[in-house]
């Protein structure tokens, strides 16, 4: 394993984001009693800085500095009267930016904080400054949509990045890797209709219910193609997301050709996680990394960006992540996993006959979208 400059961006001001008094996903009231804990609370994000710290990775890795995304760069993708919205939102006090996506005061400030820490990260890696780069982004991108925020997301992170990369860069053609359990409808959204980005979301079929994310979702117009979906049963591990990437993920990037790829980095397909219902660990996220940054190598001069979304186990996350980092940088630390450490001793992290059938016929479906729709 050669060793490659990895910057690394994060900012406390995106830990202080509150999405205000929820009993995890549901306002307290009626027979729900008050918890006031916001599932997506700064836990695992925070606690897997800390881990980076006392493992001396973090000390490896090249700093970015973080920035706030301008205006300008947000309604690249969001119209100007939604990001007018949220700011007035948060001056109002907070409230819910969309579908489930609520902010209190400080959401206007933490938001465009998170969003241009993954511009930041695109920076460095266009700039030659690192050859990876992993933004630490909180709130979480990849289901906020144009107009408006969804599912704990308010600007679309990974989706500014890409645009960020073509506007100031001169980027012809991104690449959007969504490994988290969830369908990044946003970023789908953002991109449907083009052809210079390429939108692969890998997820929890019907994971999250307010959108599909189903395999006949190809885009539209001069999109249609361009829009990759693979919605997996709950209870995949290792085997099946390596049979997906295999087969469906890195074939798809190999035809793309992709000058950045950047990666919508959910853990919440891993093996604890409350939103998720999959059985990864270290093994996949080391894994799915490999094949990213091999793929990135290939074809965009080893550029690669990560943004952080979901993944809501405050306990195993921070493992995940830092498997991620050792895996991008080259660099091993002392930390052993606990989770990682029982993988051969969880039933269903092989490949299954129902998996394998789902992903014969998903990477059927691809190829025949690719000979129709693709030069
Ligand atoms: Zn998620």
């Amino acid at each position: 394993m050669t060793t490659s400059s990895v910057g690394f961006v994060a900012d406390e001001l995106c830990f202080w984001h509150d999405p205000g008094n929820y009993a995890l996903v549901l306002q307290p009231g009626g027979w729900v009693e008050p918890y006031n804990r916001h599932i997506e609370n700064p836990d695992p994000k925070r606690r897997l800085l800390n881990l980076l710290a006392t493992s001396g990775l973090l000390r490896q890795l090249t700093a970015i500095e973080a920035r706030d995304a301008t205006l300008a760069e947000l309604e690249r993708l969001h119209l100007p009267a939604y990001v007018a919205r949220v700011q007035a939102l948060a001056r109002a006090g907070g409230g819910d930016t969309g579908v489930g996506a609520p902010i209190t005061r400080n959401g206007w400030d933490a938001a465009r904080r998170s969003a241009g820490c993954a511009l930041a990260a695109v920076d460095a890696v266009m700039q030659g400054r690192a050859q990876a780069a992993y933004a630490l982004t909180r709130p979480p991108g990849h289901h906020a949509e144009p107009d408006q925020g969804m599912g704990f997301c308010v600007f679309a992170n990974a989706a500014l990045a890409a645009e960020h990369a073509m506007a100031s860069f001169g980027v012809k053609r991104v690449a959007i890797v969504d490994w988290d359990v969830h369908f990044g409808n946003g970023t789908q959204k953002c991109f449907e209709q083009r052809r210079d980005v390429l939108a692969i979301s890998i997820h929890q079929q019907a994971g999250y219910l307010q959108v599909r994310g189903e395999a006949d979702e190809i885009g539209s117009g001069a999109g249609l193609g361009y829009s990759l979906n693979v919605p997996l049963p709950p209870g995949c591990g290792f085997g099946a997301y390596r049979d997906a990437f295999e087969r469906i993920v890195v074939p798809a990037l190999d035809a793309y050709a992709p000058e950045l790829i950047i990666v919508a980095c959910g853990y919440d397909a891993g093996r604890m996680d409350p939103l998720g219902r999959m059985l990864l660990d270290g093994v996949a996220f080391r894994d799915m990394t490999e094949r990213v940054q091999d793929a990135a190598r290939r074809h965009a001069n080893g550029r690669l960006v990560f943004t952080h979304e979901g993944g809501y186990c405050p306990v195993s996350v921070p493992f995940f992540g830092l498997a991620v980092l050792e895996r991008l940088s080259g660099r091993r630390t002392d930390v052993a996993c606990p989770f990682t450490a029982q993988h051969d001793r969880i039933p269903g992290q092989a490949l299954q006959d129902h998996q394998r059938a789902l992903v014969d016929d998903l990477a059927a479906r691809f190829e025949d979208v690719r000979q129709r729709h693709w030069p």
